[in-house]
């Protein structure tokens, strides 16, 4: 079964059409699939709307949250209920053309994880274009991945990889940062994009700034989460080790007779020394918490998604 997952926020007129869409895209693969719309509290008639296709349609199942708590959240709510072993998601606004799904589809089936579109032929305005792409660049050197459109919302997944991500804040940005470190494969093909042809898009010029800083955290929490005393350990230990290194050459310099009270040199020293040892102990309380976490049982579970598989 393939479960279509749909954040919609205040996208009344768009629902029904896409509905059609995704239907005359997916009948002809003769798998059954079900269309999950996330309602990301619209104050349109999205829900009515959702409601009357909910009427008509077997196959479609809405999930409605409280209030409007951004696309990660509509994201998580979606998954929750998605029962198909490959799960696709598509932005509401009709941008993502339905009828790429059955490509994306055969890439997943190549073996891959995750399949991300990748919109070659943006119909968006220029300056959201040439800003996508910087942040593009951005996010492959911070984070190590080179994909040409990690934001992109039309997205295949294999169940288990959705199932196991835990979305929040605006981290949706990221899947393929959080799902490359957990090891799954992921591949990356051009999709047809369309303009945008009711209402405007919900995000302004903050999206970059906000983007980038939730950069830093994904990429610190899939590098670091369970080591992270090798980070701040490591910073602490070579600024106490410099400021060790500088002490140690002024305690000489005094010994030899020499004034060193004036040195600015002093300073810096002692500076490292302080500096270098509060990374150190940053490092082992956050190791503490690492631990705490691990002995709940919460990263046991976490175990099981590390694998693979297993040969016995
Ligand atoms: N969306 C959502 N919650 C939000 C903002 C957006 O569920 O708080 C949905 C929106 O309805 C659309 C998708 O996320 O289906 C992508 O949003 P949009 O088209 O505004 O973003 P853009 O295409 O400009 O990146
Ligand atoms: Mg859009």
């Amino acid at each position: 079964m393939i479960s279509v997952v749909v954040p919609v926020y205040n996208e009344e007129r768009s629902v029904a059409l896409l509905y059609d869409e995704l239907h005359s895209s997916l009948q002809q693969l003769g798998q059954p699939w079900e269309a999950i719309f996330a309602d990301d509290g619209s104050d349109d008639g999205t829900f009515a709307a959702l409601t009357r296709l909910h009427a008509a349609q077997d196959n479609v199942v809405v999930v409605r949250l409280r209030r409007n708590f951004g696309k990660a959240a509509a994201l998580a709510a979606g998954f929750d209920q998605a029962k198909g072993e490959t799960v696709v998601t598509i932005d509401g606004d009709l941008q993502d053309d339905p009828a790429e799904i059955p490509r994306l589809l055969a890439k997943l089936d190549e073996g891959f994880d995750l399949v991300s579109g990748w919109k070659s032929h943006r119909r968006d305005p220029w300056t959201r274009r040439q800003m996508s792409k910087l942040a593009n660049t951005v996010t492959g050197w911070v984070s190590g991945i080179r994909v040409h459109d990690m934001n992109c919302g039309f997205k295949a997944y294999r169940a288990e990889v959705v199932h196991g991500l835990r979305l929040y804040g605006e981290l949706h940005r990221y899947i393929p940062v959080l799902a490359y470190h957990r090891g799954y494969r992921i591949a990356e093909i051009p999709v047809n994009h369309r303009p945008r042809e009711h209402g405007r898009s919900r995000y302004g010029p903050e999206r970059y700034l906000r983007g980038f800083l939730d950069l830093l955290t994904v990429s610190f929490i899939g590098r670091y989460r369970s080591r992270p005393l090798h980070l701040f350990g490591g910073l602490g230990l070579v600024l106490g080790l410099a400021g060790t290194v500088i002490l140690g050459y002024l305690t000489v310099l005094k010994i030899l007779g020499h004034s060193i009270g004036g040195r600015p040199l002093l300073l810096l020293g002692v500076l490292l020394v302080v500096v270098g040892l509060q990374f150190f102990s940053l490092g082992l309380i956050s190791e503490m918490i690492t631990s705490q976490h691990e002995e709940r049982g919460a990263e046991r579970e976490r175990a099981e998604r590390l694998v693979d598989e297993i040969l016995s």
